[in-house]
């Protein structure tokens, strides 16, 4: 975890408030946060959903391995601690997003549970919506895009989640996907589960 090193600084009152950004949005902000094994479908169905969404004229915004791990994040490994701040830098950058009133749609597989509720401790009741994207592991090693868990099983990745590093499914997550469903349908149910909630 970071500790606080900056001890001067104050928050500003922000004249704008988060419900008058909200309104500006036309729709809340939130973190819709995917989580579940590598290749388990989370990135294919956060971007499916974020082109619905966009479409349908809501603010959205996809944050991925690709925008994090290679930029904010690219001075993190894979080791529990750094797996840790990884997600606590994706929960905070998450928040400025919805508070600024965008959808913020996350898709990491964020195997640790403690990881998870932390960030969901930031944001306010209803702002942190976890989506496990719950896939059998053989399924996910059987699509294997990158060939990642083949390296796993021959031990030249460490640390793989599913193989040698435990992934903690959600106890209480807000949508459960079952991953091996078409994938347009899958992003018609998150859609569905917004518009119940009123989110969009
Ligand atoms: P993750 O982001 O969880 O690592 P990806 O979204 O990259 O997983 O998906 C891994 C692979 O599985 C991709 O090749 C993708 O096209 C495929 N895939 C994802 N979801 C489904 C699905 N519901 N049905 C069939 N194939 C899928």
């Amino acid at each position: 975890m970071a500790e606080q090193k900056a001890t001067n600084v104050t928050w500003h009152d922000h004249a704008v408030s988060k419900a008058e950004r909200w309104a500006l949005s036309g729709h809340k902000g939130a973190i819709l946060w995917f989580t579940g094994l590598s290749a388990s479908g989370k990135s294919t169905v956060a971007n499916v959903v974020d082109h619905k969404l966009h479409s349908l004229g809501k603010r959205t915004y996809v944050l991925d391995g690709d925008n994090i791990r290679m930029g904010l994040n690219k001075n993190l490994g894979f080791s529990a601690e750094d797996r840790a701040e990884n997600i606590r830098r994706i929960g905070e950058v998450g928040k400025l997003f919805a508070g600024a009133g965008v959808l913020a749609i996350t898709a990491f597989i964020s195997p640790y549970r403690r990881d998870r509720d932390a960030v969901r401790a930031l944001l306010e009741p209803g702002e942190f919506i976890e989506v496990f994207m719950n896939t059998p592991l053989e399924v996910c090693e059987a699509r294997d895009p990158k060939g990642l868990y083949k390296k796993a099983r021959a031990g030249q990745i460490k640390g793989f989640t599913g193989i040698d590093d435990p992934y903690e499914a959600p106890e209480k997550p807000e949508l459960v996907l079952d991953g091996t469903k078409p994938i347009d349908e899958l992003a018609d149910e998150v859609i569905a589960y917004l518009k119940a909630k009123g989110l969009v």
